[in-house]
């Protein structure tokens, strides 16, 4: 559980995460993170006009890291509560799903197996695997909106903004019975305007990542060892991690066993956000 400096590393998730995510054959690919986000306030990630997986760029954001995740790092386990602080407790998140060409139901699986509950952020082409959604809340996960088209929230207006987010929160009020508490912008990429409507509007918590596990960039880069995404989730855990995984990447899914199990052996319990 070697520690990043969560500003480094939240600076360097935003730029890349979630782009080229979609993997798998059977659905549409999410829209690559536009070159040019409009006017990202203080509180969002710089954008980068080419993104690329290396590298930390040198941080931009001097506040607080924890800024970049709303709600704190993470987990409120392990950072609003003083008594909690440092608490050996991590989150897997796992986006843009879910997929219907295999890699999400043998995360279900592993997580069934291990007893893991988990957070799916669920984008609308995600969502037309319907019989996977009730699966995911049938087997006690939490589910939240990552939205329709993958969008990066950040360029759109208003109504573009509840264009993308109204059929994912039905989606999963229909399944679930209530509506989601919790959303996650595409790409990490939020703005004032974004914040506003999600919190006030949508009364949701805008939650990003802390450990950004990489996976995208397995897709990227051709790699196809489960073991990287492996090695570089346990490299960024640290006490109130968030995980960021793609339940639509099949190397995640074979990564799966073998992360909880290292997990584990650090000391770490899972846990997920309250709903
Ligand atoms: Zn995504």
């Amino acid at each position: 559980m070697k520690r990043l400096l969560p500003v480094m590393l939240t600076a360097a998730m935003a730029l890349t995460a979630c782009a080229p995510a979609k993997v798998s054959g059977s659905t549409p690919k999410p829209t690559p993170a536009p070159a040019t986000p409009a006017q990202p306030t203080a509180e969002a990630p710089k954008p980068d006009p080419t993104p690329t997986p290396a590298p930390a760029p040198a941080p931009v954001e001097t506040k607080p890291a924890i800024r970049w995740l709303p709600r704190g790092i993470g987990l409120p386990l392990a950072s609003d509560d003083p008594a909690a602080k440092g608490k050996k407790v991590v989150m897997l998140t796992f986006d843009d799903g879910p997929s219907g060409a295999g890699s999400t139901a043998k995360i279900l699986d592993v997580l069934k197996a291990e007893n893991v509950k988990v957070m799916f952020f669920i984008t609308g082409y995600g969502a037309k695997n319907i019989d996977l959604v009730e699966r995911e809340y049938k087997e006690g996960h939490l589910l939240a909106n990552h939205t329709l088209t993958h969008a990066d929230l950040s360029t759109l207006t208003v109504e573009e903004m509840r264009k993308e987010l109204d059929p994912v929160n039905a989606v999963i009020e229909k399944v679930t019975g209530q509506k989601p508490k919790y959303m996650r912008p595409p790409y990490g990429m939020y703005n004032k305007q974004v914040q506003a409507l999600v919190r006030d509007e949508y009364h949701q918590e805008l939650i990003n990542w802390d450990d950004g596990s990489l996976d995208w960039d397995g897709v990227k880069n051709g790699w196809k060892d489960p073991k990287l995404v492996v090695d570089e989730v346990m490299k960024q855990l640290h006490p109130g991690a968030v995980v960021l995984m793609h339940d639509t990447n099949k190397h995640t899914a074979e990564a799966l066993p073998e992360i909880i199990h290292q997990i584990r052996a650090e000391g770490y319990e899972f846990v997920v956000l309250p709903n």
